[in-house]
């Protein structure tokens, strides 16, 4: 069904006038026009909502002769309707009635109420708690592209942190992986260069909503106009130093976040500038590998964070999360946090009280964004007592307990806890007790959602709005009184008085007392009104007076109770530096007590960080692995791994069959040095690390679940991408690279690699392959070492023992992991043949060793062709591309009669 949105026409309704300018300015979001009690969506609007919420597609009336499509959602339960939409990618523009409908009536009997749009919902500009996961961040993120260089701005919106990074062509995809934003405000490709405008044309990465603006949008004069305007400064200096991309990027993104809270302003904090060099680089590829925050198919269950985070709070999690997205790279920040989490270890008892704490503290950070945009509750001013007052008891309960520790060397507070504390309580500014005596005195516990239901403001805060308050009482126990008067007066003992909406206090009598009452002399006091089946009611006099005595006193106390709100919301506002200094201090305390809980728990230990080009690791365990080895009954092998140390190996190379644990063990070194740079402990006896620039995850392409693209490509592209940033100071994870194409591509391809991280990246690295024939380079490249995985054969069967041993794998144990996996005896047998006779051509025949590689390596000269130069035996091409652990024995079966027939081919 298409129903476009027509254009304003001369005849139309005034409200189908007034709906038509609204949704021109709302454009291709979704317009929730208010309508009473409702949103209503109307043309095409409404089919896209009805489809996308599987909600009914009505008709109201008709327009240019066709009836125009409309649907609708109640206003008390829009949220959840919201949320929907949102996820499935749409924007919603909220049209709120912005006058009485009363005051439109004045104008005339036909007038329409003013309307006006007060929000565009973006994924990118959510506060609501509802629509809100409270255990991560929601980053917007916007885009300035100039001559002189490009930068990136994010901000999240529900908790006021604001951001900028330089970022270019090359590093922008890895910049956005590791920010995780939901929606990028970025200028229209067709005004950028060819290579902006293709990346941001291609694929941007999980679930980001892409919003295209002018370039002018970002313009860096205007950016920085706006940067001071909205930070109230003369001069940006005291933020640091910002160049114009920079200004271009935040300009934008203020103006955006201007545009979706029309006028309204959320209390952002003054723009951080991230420099790229403080934190790890780690690429999309490389996250998604390692399945830092989500694992590959997008879960949360099964990732590094899920399997590490300890966190109680919503504020906790998102810092452990951003934490583990952006490794530090300088070891006195590292050690900083380290240290926090160590004061945890020893001083378990602050800790466990402050864990407690944490449990019952409210999110500041979102309270505070909701109440700085004008869309705050009671219960966000509840939240800000409550966490203000958590933050007193947290810092008691830390500070107290230090001085009588025994375990204390020399009684000095981690530097992060110290300014913690200090910020928990406004040290600096003066401390937070006006503020919380206001809010102590000011407010009852429980709440309700909106200012506008009222009840929230404590007795005895507020005098005008106690007498108000007393009025109202006095009214409804004199109406209570009136009832005992009334049944004297008529004799009628089953008589009531009641209230509802449209009568307001009546009197209610069965109807067989009906005719009494309307009757002389009852009728002189008794008015009626209404005729039910089973009863008779009336007003009174008195009770009409009480009633709007009442009606006005409620209004009153109303609108005094609005006033307060409004009063205490702006306190905090003014304070709102200071809170959401608190808030992320309690955040900090939680990461650092939940760092040292996940220590004590899980056996995990801290590592020591320095510039050195150490990486020392013992007794390592994959953190994910382990607990789920764990969960299984089983018990998880913990490995060494030593990489770069004088005269060492930096370099190694792990061969071993399938389901050895070769992914886990080069997984959890890669995991060790993200855990550790991100200043959490970790899962190994020991580890020293000398702090990495990048890190680098790969995995060949039959292991990774191809999206349409051809793997070897995506593969090839990726571990380009590799050779030509790593650095000595980074490291290299890369498993069966080579494997997405024939043979020996992937042989000469992974080789190469292999060479190149050696000789030309002295990289530390580890290399898991099941080209055997790699081993032998060992023999050339004095920096490589082979490992692999400890493997015995028991029974005719293979027994992993997941133990890594120094030296290459004697052997392919393929055949034995076909049997492991269920392939028939026959088969079993007949393949093993068929490997003997392999074996035996490919030692008498032309072998690896002959592969002009090897030599061409060292001299750099011009290549033949390796495949002219080899021309493997048929028989050897097929059987090596044969992938056993990938068939059903039905393939395997097919595959061996290929096999035979091509062994009478080729006799
Ligand atoms: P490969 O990469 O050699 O094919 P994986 O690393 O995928 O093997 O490991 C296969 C399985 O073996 C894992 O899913 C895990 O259950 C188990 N495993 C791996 N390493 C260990 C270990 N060190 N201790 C215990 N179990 C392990």
């Amino acid at each position: 069904m298409n129903a476009p949105t027509p254009r304003i026409e001369e005849k139309v309704t005034p409200m189908m006038a007034q709906y038509l300018a609204i949704k021109e300015k709302a454009g291709d979001a979704l317009l929730f026009y208010r309508m009473g009690d409702f949103y209503e969506l109307f043309f095409d609007d409404a089919v896209k909502a009805a489809a996308a919420l599987d909600i009914t597609l009505t008709k109201r009336g008709k327009h240019g002769g066709e009836e125009v499509p409309m649907c609708g959602v109640p206003w008390h339960s829009h949220e959840s309707y919201l949320a929907r939409l949102i996820k499935q990618g749409f924007t919603v523009a909220l049209c709120e009635q912005t006058e009485d409908p009363a005051e439109a009536k004045k104008r005339g009997a036909k007038a329409v109420v003013r309307r006006e749009i007060v929000r565009l919902i973006t994924p990118g500009t959510l506060t609501e708690d509802t629509l809100l996961d409270a255990t991560r961040n929601n980053f917007l993120g916007a885009l300035c592209v100039l001559e002189e260089g490009a930068a990136l701005s994010w901000a999240d919106v529900s908790t006021g942190e604001l951001y900028v990074r330089a970022t270019s062509v090359d590093r922008f995809l890895s910049d956005l992986s590791a920010l995780g934003l939901s929606e990028l405000v970025a200028p229209a490709p067709e005004e950028l260069n060819d290579q902006w405008a293709a990346l941001l044309n291609g694929e941007l990465g999980h679930d980001i909503t892409l919003t295209l603006r002018p370039r002018a949008f970002f313009a860096a004069k205007a950016g920085e106009r706006r940067v001071k305007e909205v930070f109230e400064i003369a001069a940006l200096d005291g933020f640091g130093a910002f160049d114009a991309a920079d200004l271009g990027a935040l300009g934008g993104l203020l103006a955006y976040v201007e545009l979706t809270q029309v006028g309204k302003a959320p209390a952002l904090r003054p723009p951080v500038r991230a420099e790229a060099r403080t934190v790890m680089a780690i690429d999309q590829a490389t996250r998604a590998s390692l399945e830092i925050l989500k694992t590959q198919t997008g879960g949360h269950a099964g990732s590094l964070f899920a399997a590490v985070n300890r966190t109680v709070t919503g504020p906790g999690a998102r810092m452990a999360g951003a934490r583990l997205s952006a490794p530090l790279v300088d070891c006195d920040q590292i050690n900083a946090r380290l240290d926090a989490a160590s004061f945890f270890l020893t001083h378990t008892n602050s800790r466990e009280q402050l864990r407690a704490i944490l449990k019952k503290t409210p999110d500041m950070a979102r309270a505070l964004s909701r109440l700085s945009l004008g869309r705050g509750g009671p219960r966000d001013l509840l939240a800000i007592r409550d966490g203000l007052n958590a933050g007193r008891l947290i810092a008691r309960a830390v500070s107290d307990h230090e001085a009588g520790n025994a375990n204390d060397i020399d009684g000095a507070m981690p530097s992060e806890i110290a300014r913690a504390l200090s910020d928990l309580e406004a040290k600096s500014a003066g401390g937070f007790s006006a503020l919380l005596q206001v809010l102590e005195d000011a407010l009852v516990d429980e709440a309700p959602l909106l200012a506008r239901d009222g009840g929230f403001v404590a007795r005895g805060y507020d005098p005008g709005l106690d007498a108000a308050r007393v009025l109202r009482d006095e009214s409804r126990r004199h109406i209570a009184g009136l009832e005992a008067t009334y049944k004297d007066l008529s004799g009628v003992k089953s008589l009531k008085v009641k209230h509802n909406n449209v009568l307001g206090y009546f009197v209610e009598t069965p109807a067989a007392h009906g005719d009494k009452l309307m009757s002389a002399p009852l009728d002189e006091t008794f008015i009626h009104r209404q005729t039910l089946a089973s009863a008779v009611r009336f007003t009174t006099g008195d009770l009409a007076d009480l009633d709007a005595k009442i009606a006005r006193a409620k209004d009153e106390s109303l609108a005094r109770e609005l006033q307060i709100f409004e009063q205490i919301s702006d306190q905090i506002i003014e304070a709102s530096n200071q809170i959401a200094a608190a808030a992320e201090a309690v955040a900090m305390l939680d990461v650092a007590a939940a760092s040292a809980y996940l220590a004590e728990t899980e056996n995990y230990s801290r590592p020591i960080i320095d510039d050195s080009l150490a990486f020392t690791i013992e007794g390592a365990r994959h953190p994910v692995v382990e607990q789920a080895v764990k969960r299984g009954g089983g018990s998880f092998v913990a490995n060494d791994c030593t990489l770069a140390q004088e005269g060492e190996a930096h370099l190694w190379l792990v061969t071993g069959p399938n389901m050895a644990g070769k992914s886990t063990f080069l997984r959890q070194n890669a995991l060790v040095a993200i855990l550790a740079q991100a200043g959490f402990y970790v899962p190994a006896s020991k580890a020293h690390i000398g702090a990495a620039d990048r890190i680098f995850s790969r995995v060949g392409a039959s292991d990774d679940l191809a999206r349409g693209r051809s793997t070897f490509m995506v593969e090839m592209v990726e571990t380009a991408a590799i050779l030509n940033q790593a650095s000595a100071r980074s490291i290299v994870v890369l498993d069966e690279i080579g494997r997405g194409t024939a043979t020996f591509d992937g042989l000469s391809i992974a080789w190469a690699a292999v060479e190149c991280l050696h000789t030309d990246k002295r990289c530390r690295g580890l290399f898991a392959t099941h080209y055997h024939e790699l081993t032998a380079l060992a023999e050339t490249l004095p920096r490589l070492k082979n490992v692999s995985m400890r493997v015995r054969e028991w029974k005719k069967s293979v027994v992993f023992m997941h133990e890594v041993r120094e030296g290459p794998a004697d052997r392919s144990y393929g055949v034995a992991v076909a049997r492991l996996a269920g392939l028939p005896d026959k088969v079993i047998k007949r393949a093993g043949d068929v490997l003997k006779s392999l074996e035996a051509q490919n030692r008498d025949g032309p072998g690896v060793s002959a592969l002009p590689l090897f030599s061409a390596a060292q001299t750099d000269e011009a290549q033949p062709d390796p495949a002219s130069a080899l021309e493997p035996h048929p028989l050897i091409e097929a059987v090596a591309a044969l992938d056993p652990d990938a068939m059903t024995p039905r393939e395997a079966m097919d595959a061996l009669y290929q096999l035979k027939l091509l062994s009478k081919e080729s006799a």
